[in-house]
């Protein structure tokens, strides 16, 4: 039998939303009460949709993976499933020596499966070609036990395909440098496919290809707040605070704990989860996990900032024909990357304007931070004038500062989460999931959801059931 259990969660972004509602949603006889902390004064976290150019654009996270069964099973349960919309099939380009060079289709995380093309697209010189086609005869070499993303992929494809293509894709996704991150933290997929193999190539080439049951990532006509709003709704049940900051978590003798809020309340629960940035997490488990927290203050985390930009059709000279484009970070410029949002999504076409979303920041690069806005729209802006051809300054920006956002999975990152799983153990029922552990994306987030409420419904069936007191006190 279960006797209600108090759930309260810390934080108030997908992850703590997601895991509130499988908790809710559970198909156990007794669901736990759960008590959702948002230190901020809205809920969502990184998800955020502005209005630009009387358009719904995310400043956060705009598409979603669905690959993922949670994902479908949670977009299905919110009737969001039919809802949500694919991206133009047209592609992306590179920004690259000196023009929009267009990417080449079917890569995986930005390795190629077919060389040519990147010839053709004028990606990379004939030697650079020459070179990446070497690796179908280069020897096998041996890796370190948690190789670099670089460490893995630049031996075998060359300096040119692995500095404009991989590093832009993988870093892209991550912020992040690919000479620092973890292959088998960062890219998995990447990692399992390639580890043992020797060519690159010869092994994308052959492996096995599921084929495509629609768009891999979508992106939801209204923004991602509606996920954020039905969410939210769904969550009814559950007592969902903002603007209530955890500000510590303690023992009490029975096993349960204290959580202080910064009003100075305490809430006393069975179960608390952790969904806040790891560097927080490590604050609230200080006194309680020192070395669990030692670990979780050594995930680092990168600063970047979204701009929106829009313009009138007729001040940009170039067609905006595809999605939009990636920057190698070799290239050195100020941008990471621009979606062309009223070309990539078929909810934000417009008649006569376009509306661009550019990142900025990434592991390494940090001179946003410096920067007003008033600065940073006029380095994208400069930049756009070369990329695309824009002419007058935009009519109508939107800024979305995110620092110490995007956490990196760098190398001892699969060391650092077993030390903080296993140090978790001296105090069952405190849970920590989110982005900076095992998915950076929105559908990781929600994949961990859905197995961090399965072990905290777990324990509590497990203490329940184990004890045989339990039902005759
Ligand atoms: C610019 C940008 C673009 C992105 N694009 C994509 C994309 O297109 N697709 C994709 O899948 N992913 C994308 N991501 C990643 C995605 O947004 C994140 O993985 C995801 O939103 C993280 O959710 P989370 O709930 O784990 O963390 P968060 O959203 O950071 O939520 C944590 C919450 O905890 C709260 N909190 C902190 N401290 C406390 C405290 N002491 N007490 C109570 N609450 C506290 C915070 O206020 C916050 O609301 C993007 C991220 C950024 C920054």
């Amino acid at each position: 039998m279960r006797s209600t259990q108090h759930v309260v969660v810390v934080g108030g972004g997908i992850s703590g939303l997601a895991t509130a509602y499988r908790l809710l949603h559970a198909a156990v006889d007794d669901a736990p009460r759960v008590t959702l902390l948002e230190a901020g004064p809205r809920l969502g976290g990184k998800i955020a949709t502005a209005t630009v150019a009387g358009l719904p654009v995310d400043t956060g996270p705009d598409s979603l993976l669905v690959r993922m069964p949670a994902v479908r099973t949670l977009l299905d349960e919110l009737g969001l499933a039919d809802q949500v919309e694919g991206p133009s099939p047209a592609g992306a380009y590179v920004w690259t020596r000196g023009a929009l060079r267009p990417l080449p289709p079917a890569s995986l995380f930005g390795v190629p499966e077919k060389l040519l093309p990147l010839l053709t697209s004028g990606l990379v010189t004939p030697l650079g070609l020459l070179r990446a086609g070497a690796d179908i005869v280069l020897p096998r070499r041996e890796l370190p036990a948690d190789p670099t993303i670089a460490e893995l992929l630049r031996y075998r494809l060359g300096d040119q395909v692995f500095d404009r293509l991989v590093d832009p894709m993988l870093g892209g996704v991550h912020a992040g440098r690919a000479d620092r991150l973890s292959a088998r933290s960062a890219v998995p997929e990447v990692m399992s496919l390639l580890e043992g193999a020797r060519s690159v190539y010869l092994t994308m080439r052959r492996r096995e290809k599921k084929p495509a049951n629609g768009p891999a990532l979508v992106s939801l006509p209204g923004g991602m707040s509606r996920l954020l709003d039905a969410l939210v709704a769904a969550c009814a049940d559950a007592d969902l605070r903002t603007g209530s900051a955890v500000t510590s978590i303690r023992r009490d003798d029975d096993g349960r704990y204290d959580v202080t809020l910064d009003d100075g309340s305490v809430l006393s629960a069975d179960d608390v989860i952790i969904t806040t940035p790891a560097y927080t997490a490590a604050t609230l488990l200080a006194d309680l996990a020192p070395t669990a927290a030692l670990a979780l203050a050594s995930i680092e985390y990168v600063d970047v900032a979204t701009v929106m930009l829009s313009y009138r059709k007729d001040q940009v000279r170039r067609s905006l024909d595809r999605t939009g484009f990636l920057v190698p970070p070799v290239d050195g410029r100020f941008l990471v990357g621009c979606s062309w949002l009223t070309s990539k999504w078929g909810h934000l076409a417009h008649d006569t304007r376009v509306v661009i979303r550019a990142m900025v920041g990434r592991d390494g690069d940090r001179r946003w931070l410096a920067m007003t806005d008033d600065e940073m729209v006029s380095a994208i802006h400069t930049e756009l004038v070369s990329a695309i051809g824009a002419a007058d300054a935009p009519s109508e920006v939107h800024v979305q500062r995110w620092p110490a956002a995007m956490p990196q999975y760098t190398v001892g990152h699969a060391d650092r989460l077993a030390t903080i799983d296993s140090a978790l153990t001296a105090i069952p029922g405190i849970h920590l999931t989110g982005a900076a552990y095992r998915g950076v994306g929105l559908a990781g987030c929600i994949s961990q959801a859905a197995r961090t409420a399965t072990a905290v419904l777990d324990r509590h069936d497990s203490t329940t059931h184990d004890d045989p007191f339990v039902t005759a006190r």
